[in-house]
């Protein structure tokens, strides 16, 4: 196994290595004028911008929390930092979870299909992350097949109240895309609303009112690292664990929410969790609540995300690839360009010039940036971004 395993690998990087090279060969050599450069470069939709401040303040630690038990007050204090943190920031009713996990929303999916629907789920699919998520209940052999409702692509389907659905499930802002949506419980539904937020959370409003369990990673608006989930979840959705725990159904160890619930009430999580991750996040909640909570993080990503799609509108050669206005992500923008503009050779002159993550989702296939505008990233930045953007068009065209 070891022997067949290894040959293919070295192949592979063999292959990736040369063909790095064959791209750094054609990308033109353009240096964008230093006054034109943002102080930070990271534009990425995920992982994305950590602020130095999370890093520097994780550093200045020192001995006293990396390197020590997950199970002991040190850390288990950062936790309920970060839960209480998130209370806040979502102005969380008291009765409420914050849970969390590891393995991030993607094996999150997995744990819900087993511990969270109980029969029959409704999914909305319009991008990568929702369509994955419905695929996992399409897959699991306990679940009723669910209802899955598409849209184009750079647009969103709406819930439809069904009385056979007891979860319905979309996602707060569609990443691959750039395409946003409303959290709402649809008029007269009986089931629990489950909302993929991993890249609105922190940068989108919504009101617990509307939503059931209110899940995301933090290396998106978190501005944090990858490999932890968080749930946010109301009664009836930790009721809803406690139920399915108790049947017979059988359920994963490791993807159990009942397990993952009791622990994140104990500030613990079921495995050892990365300390790093969960001290970021504990950091960035509460940079955005002494600046203001939700309303001062949802009103940077606003002004980011403004300033980008009215570049856009004006540009004659750029156009937002979402063109309903009420759809337009306020956190993930998505450009198109003229065929004259290769935007992957703009993306490899930025990050040539230290600018990265601008690169469109590469299975959406189209001439197109993608531009996170999460809290982290500074206005300023992204209209300098914007200039640079204007500066490597005018010296390729
Ligand atoms: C990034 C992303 C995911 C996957 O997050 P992981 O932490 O990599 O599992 C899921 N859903 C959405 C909407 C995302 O943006």
């Amino acid at each position: 196994m070891v022997v067949t395993h290894r040959q293919p690998i070295s192949l592979v990087t063999g292959i990736c290595a040369g063909r790095l090279l064959g791209v750094s060969d054609t990308i033109p050599n353009i240096t964008i004028p230093a006054d034109l450069l943002p102080s930070d470069g990271r534009f990425g939709s995920g992982p994305s911008k950590v602020r130095t401040q999370a890093v520097d303040a994780l550093a200045a630690t020192g001995t006293s929390f990396m390197g020590t038990s997950h199970r002991k007050d040190p850390v288990k204090d950062i936790v309920l930092r970060m839960q209480d943190g998130m209370r806040q920031l979502f102005s969380l009713p008291s009765d409420w979870d914050v849970m969390i996990g590891n393995g991030g929303a993607t094996i999150l999916w997995d744990a819900l299909t087993f511990g969270f629907i109980a029969q029959k789920s409704q999914h909305l699919s319009f991008g990568e992350f929702g369509s994955k998520f419905a695929k996992a209940a399409q897959q699991a052999p306990h679940l009723t097949d669910p209802t899955v409702i598409e849209s184009d692509v750079g647009s969103h389907p709406v819930l439809v109240a069904d009385d056979a659905i007891d979860t319905y499930c979309f996602t707060h802002n569609e990443t691959s895309t750039g395409v946003a949506m409303d959290v709402t419980r649809p008029l007269g539904a009986a089931g629990l609303i489950c909302v993929d937020a991993t890249s609105a959370a922190g940068g989108m409003r919504w009101s617990p009112e509307q939503a059931d369990l209110y899940y995301f990673s933090p290396q998106k608006c978190f501005a944090s690292d990858g490999g932890l989930y968080i749930a946010l979840a109301s009664p009836a959705a930790s009721t809803r664990i406690d139920e399915i725990a108790a049947s017979d159904r059988w359920i994963p160890a490791g993807l159990d929410l009942k397990t993952a619930l009791d622990n994140s009430r104990k500030k613990q999580t079921y495995n050892t969790p990365s300390l790093a991750t969960i001290f970021m996040t504990m950091h960035m909640v509460e940079w955005m609540n002494k600046n203001g909570g939700l309303e001062f993080a949802a009103g940077r990503c606003d002004e980011s995300s403004s300033h980008i799609y009215d570049w856009a509108d004006s540009h004659h050669l750029a156009t937002p690839f979402v063109s309903d206005l009420s759809m337009r992500s306020s956190v993930v923008c998505t450009i198109d360009f003229d065929d004259v503009v290769t935007a992957d050779t703009v993306a490899s002159v930025l990050a040539a010039n230290g600018i990265v993550g601008t690169d469109s989702y590469r299975k959406l296939g189209r001439n197109q940036l993608r531009l996170a505008a999460f809290p982290a990233i500074d206005p300023d930045d992204t209209r300098a971004l914007t200039a640079c953007i204007d500066y490597v068009i005018g010296e390729l065209t």
